[in-house]
This record gives C-alpha cells, structure tokens and sequence, in this order.
C-alpha cells in the first residue's frame, strides 16, 4: 500500500517500522474473513484492513478522533489476521505503534481513564491482586451474579517438588496465575521432574508486561521487562536450558522482549537472549516425551472426550498451531472436533472488562462450540482463556498439564 508518513513519524523508529507494514499490505481483504469483531458487526472499520487504513491515514497526518480510538479499541489484539494475510504484514505490531499515537492524541476520561487506570495498577502485582481475589472470594455470596461468575474458586496446587535434577528451566510465575490456578505451575513442574527436568523460578520476576503493554503504557511495560531480564540472568548464565512459560499470552510477551527492547543498549542483548530460551510449555513437554519415549508411562482413566480451546496468543503470536492438540493425542486423550477453532473466545487479557459486550458474545460463541462434541471438561493453554471460559460455563475448564498431571500413572 503506498504510504507517505507525516514529517513527524518518517524518521522515528516507530514511523519506520509502520511505514514497512503499511507497505507490505496490498489492501486485499482476505484478513477481514476471519477476524472475530468484523464477524459480529460487519463494519469495515471494526476488521483488520479498516483498523490498517485508519492507522495509516493518523501516520499520514490525519487527526485521529474518538471514532479512531473506538475502532481500535474494538481490537481483540488476537492476531488470527496475521495468520490469514498472504503478504505476512505484521498487523499486531502496527496496532501497537497506531494505539499508542491514539493514546497521546486522544485521551481518556472518566470510568475509561479510571478503570483502565485500576488494571494497570491492580494486575501486574502479584500480592495485592491475590488480596482482592481473597476478598472478592470471601465476599462471592454477596456479589451480583454476572461479578460473582468472574471470582474464580479457589484450587488447590498440590504438593512441588523441590529441584533435584541437574537439568534445569526457568519457569515464569507471572502476576495473576499464581492467585487464580497455583496448580498449572505446580503441575507443570511435576510433569517435568518425572521427566527430568526441574523447574526454577527467580523470586524477582514478576508481570511478563503484557497487562500494561496492552493498555499502551509502554514505559510501565518495559520496565517489567528490564526487571525480568535482570531477574532471570544469574540463572540464564548458570546454564538453564529455557524459560519455559505455562500461559500463552505471556510466552507471546516474553518472545517479544528482544524486539521491544532493541533500542536499549543496557538490555538489547540480554532481552534478545531472554527472547530465544523461552518457550511455551507444550514445546518443552513434547521435546521431553520424545527423549522419554522408550520409557513413557501410559496415561490412567483417560476414556472421555475433551475439548481444546487454542488461545489466539499460542496459534496466532507464538505459530504453535495444533501443537497441544497433537501432544494430547499422544498421550492418549480423545479430542472432540471444535468448530471455528481459529476465533477468538473474548478474553483477550483486559478485553473481556473493557469491552464485556463484544467479549460476552464471543464467549457465548465459543462455549458453544466448544460444547458441541459433549466434552467432559475444556483444556486451554492461558490462564485468561481459562477464566474466561470457566465464568460462562459448568464443565470443568483446566490447563492441559493440569490434566495430563492428574492421569499420570502414580510411581
Ligand atoms: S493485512 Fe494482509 S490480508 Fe489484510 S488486507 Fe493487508 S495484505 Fe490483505
Ligand atoms: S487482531 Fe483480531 S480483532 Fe484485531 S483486527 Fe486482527 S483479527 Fe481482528
């Protein structure tokens, strides 16, 4: 598409790296089949295509507007347009660098500002996101039931084994899984001390930097990602073979790191490193089973269906399309078939609290898809899938290594 950027973004990093996407669109349109918002309103401007013409009309000096901001709001971020495009234009990235010019032009008031404001101060801390969640738990008989349904009960993690192989991974906490579903990573780092692996975690790592990254407070979410890279470091010299990360949207962070953080001298070449050793969990464990393959156990009690919710961060941003799926399969589940699995469910990390119109309607969608085979329970590979999900249905919604945790024979 030809583009002439405004004089003030041609020569900025930004304006360069918009302007090659904006030149590598051919305005074709085969995106907007697939994207999930134009789906549901059939305006051009809520599609990927619209959102790139917007984007390129702001850069090439037009005032952005309310219209503007509220189109790109509508923006899951699920990226399944990038999966669609022949001419691979990075629309994610692009979407950031057009977000974060509407954010300065356009500002916010009232509950957008405030609540928008209150996520970003809540969810990337650990401790006082687990507080609120224990009193939004203690207080759930009291609560409206459409707030009650996002409280999550309380689960258990179970017993985690301490290191004691000389193979070792990093293995990231994050910020709201610990407090929602301590079991995926206790599950996970059990599945891999079967297999020889043990898993570590540097006390100092916290937020990936998705939650504010993705409220275009960009300084906020590098600084996550410095203190990260600092964390993880002693360990990454000491030798540990990965970082493995259990929540898809937060792997598709991490593997940003080296890209986000390029023009920092003082980080560019750790975050690049930091970048290259993570990996989702589906990869680390199917490398695993396929040393361990001799020797592998058979799965117990696995005899009814399950359905798999693919997160758009695990199939669109990280490529691992079918990747859990066919290391269920090996395992010996039985996956029922689900229908537009390519869509997004509505969670989309704040998207569900901000825009919870949209996000219901798709989550409605979804259930009903993921329903149609008469699963037993939902897997899913990111916890705010997972929450998602659980809050709009009875069947069990779980991460995958939590499942293949439980049906692993006892030693
Ligand atoms: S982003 Fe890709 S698929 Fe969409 S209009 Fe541009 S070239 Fe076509
Ligand atoms: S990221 Fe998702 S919602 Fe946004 S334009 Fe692309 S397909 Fe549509």
């Amino acid at each position: 598409m030809q583009t002439r950027l405004a004089e003030e973004f041609r020569d900025t990093p930004a304006g360069r790296e918009a302007g090659d996407i904006l030149r590598a669109c051919v305005h074709c349109g085969f995106c907007t089949a697939t994207c999930p918002t134009y789906q549901l309103t059939g305006d051009e401007r809520d599609g990927p295509r619209g959102r790139i013409y917007l984007i390129k009309q702001m850069l090439e000096g037009t005032t952005p507007t309310a219209t503007t901001r509220h189109h790109l709001d509508r923006c899951l971020g699920c990226r399944s347009c990038e999966t669609t495009c022949p001419s691979g234009v990075r629309y994610g990235r692009l979407a950031d660098i057009g977000r974060a010019v509407v954010e300065q032009r356009v500002p916010r008031t009232g509950i957008d500002r405030l609540s928008r404001a209150l996520l970003a101060a809540v969810l990337p801390r650990p401790a006082l996101f687990a507080a609120l969640l224990g009193a939004g738990r203690a207080l759930r008989p009291l609560l409206p039931r459409a707030l009650a349904a996002k409280v999550p009960p309380a689960r258990p993690a179970g017993p985690c084994p301490a290191p004691r192989h000389a193979r070792r991974m990093l293995v990231l906490e994050g910020c709201v899984q610990p407090a929602i579903a301590p079991g995926i990573n206790a599950a996970a780092t059990r599945v891999l001390d079967r297999l020889g692996v043990s898993l570590v975690i540097a006390p100092a790592a916290g937020c990936c930097g998705a939650v504010t990254h993705h409220l275009s407070r960009e300084e906020a979410a590098l600084a996550a990602m410095r203190r990260n890279v600092d964390a993880w470091w002693a360990q990454i010299e000491a030798g540990v073979e990965a970082i493995v990360v259990t929540a898809s949207g937060c792997g598709a962070m991490v593997k940003e790191y080296g890209h986000l953080l390029a023009a920092d001298p003082a980080y560019a070449a750790r975050a690049a490193r930091v970048s290259e050793l993570a990996r989702d969990l589906s990869e680390v464990v199917a490398s695993e089973l396929d040393r361990a393959a001799p020797t592998l156990p058979r799965l117990a009690g696995i005899d009814t269906p399950v359905a798999f919710h693919a997160p758009c961060t695990l199939q669109h941003a990280l490529r691992l399309r079918g990747g859990v799926e066919g290391l269920l399969a090996r395992l010996g589940f039985t996956l029922t078939e689900v229908r537009d699995a390519h869509l997004c469910c509505g969670s989309a990390g704040t998207y569900s609290l901000l825009q919870p119109r949209m996000s219901s309607r798709l989550l409605d969608d979804k259930l009903a898809a993921l329903a149609a085979g008469a699963p037993e329970r939902i897997l899913t590979a990111n916890i705010g899938c997972l929450g998602h999900l659980q809050s709009g249905t009875a069947l069990t919604v779980e991460h995958w290594i939590e499942a293949v945790d439980r049906h692993w024979p006892a030693d």
